[in-house]
């Protein structure tokens, strides 16, 4: 197939180019490079430098390059951030979104694969979360997000050929198992990295946002999946896309890692006594988020390969030790 991956420059987009690539498929990454690396892009990709705003160069390029599927991962993903900027997110995320969807829709291209999230859920009424829950987002990350899925609802009941699927989930963590690829965001604000720039003493120390939780240990626990097993996923959802489909699924490990869990198997790949801070709850932290991924298990035959916390990170580290200043380095 021929695949126009956008945000194909950033972390997870990135190694979906890499992974459609070794499957055969033609791959076309668009990505305006705002946080993505275009070092990232896999070398037999086309690389497109443009907006998602940019109805009229997104038409071009999906008729030019006749492209057949649309997966898409170009977003801001900062929960922070989107409070205090939520303007930013839903133009990016929501409008973004729509912008895309009629540059596909004055191309005639049918099928998206959209990166969705289980922020869309809220405070979950129950875990492990299933698709069915109610979904009320308590940040306008998740709010942006949810807003496309609203508009791929109505546009889907529309057009009767669109097919698309939205897929739900948690902490993408993780890197390319080869040492290809890596996670270099700037700020770094997420757990696996921090803990081993920490390591690496790139970050003085590592905060743990927590110890008074009602978890077992008192930290939060989390849903740590791989970024080639979503990726994976994606391309599963992708070929199974019929005319007329609407899917959700959420995807995940099925279990949940407390920090400290994370904090040793951090320790235990990188040999380091990593120095830790204990701080006060960060706002907007539920105690367990951890996702039910039975469905697509059941419908598509998909599960998480990576299930242990050290194989995870292992993988993160082996990239992350090589490359400590990360793509600019
Ligand atoms: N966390 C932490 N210290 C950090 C970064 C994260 O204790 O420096 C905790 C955070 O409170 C959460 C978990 O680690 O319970 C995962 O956070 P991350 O930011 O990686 O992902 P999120 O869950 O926010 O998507």
């Amino acid at each position: 197939m021929n695949v126009m991956v956008a945000g194909g420059a950033g972390y997870i987009g990135s190694h979906a180019v890499k992974q459609l690539i070794e499957a055969g498929h033609r791959v076309v990454a668009v990505d305006n490079l705002y946080r993505g690396h275009v070092e990232a892009v896999h070398p037999e990709a086309v690389f497109c430098e443009i907006a998602l705003a940019d109805t009229p160069s997104l038409t071009r390029v999906l008729r030019e390059q006749e492209i057949d599927c649309v997966m898409h991962f170009a977003a801001l993903a900062y929960v922070g951030e989107s409070v205090t900027d939520p303007l930013s997110y839903y133009e990016n995320n929501t409008a973004g979104t729509v912008s895309l969807l009629q540059a596909m829709d004055a191309a005639g291209v049918k099928r998206l694969v959209f990166s969705s999230t289980c922020a869309t859920y809220g405070e979950p009424e129950a875990t492990p979360i299933v698709e069915t829950m109610r979904q009320e987002p308590i940040n306008p990350y998740g709010w942006s997000k949810w807003c496309v899925e609203r508009v791929l609802k109505d546009y889907g009941a529309a057009d009767r050929q669109f097919a698309y699927v939205a897929l739900r989930y948690f902490n993408v963590a993780g890197c390319a198992a080869d040492g290809s690829l890596g996670e270099d965001h700037d700020p770094e604000t997420h757990l696996i990295p921090r803990l081993l720039l920490a390591a690496l003493e790139k970050v003085d120390k590592l905060t743990i946002f927590g110890t008074d939780y009602p978890t077992p240990d008192g930290t939060c626990i989390r849903d740590y999946i791989h970024v080639e097993d979503l990726c994976a996923a994606h391309i599963v959802a992708m070929n199974a896309l019929q005319p007329g489909d609407g899917r959700f699924y959420n995807l995940g490990i099925g279990k949940g890692y407390s920090v400290r869990e994370v904090l040793e198997a951090a320790a235990g790949v990188t040999d380091v006594k990593i120095p830790v801070a204990y701080g006060p709850r960060r706002p907007g932290d539920p105690a367990i988020l951890f996702a039910n991924a039975e469905k697509i298990r059941n419908e598509l035959g998909w599960t998480a390969r990576y299930t242990e916390i050290s194989e995870i990170v292992a993988t993160a580290w082996n990239w992350l030790k090589d490359h400590p200043d990360g793509y600019g380095g």
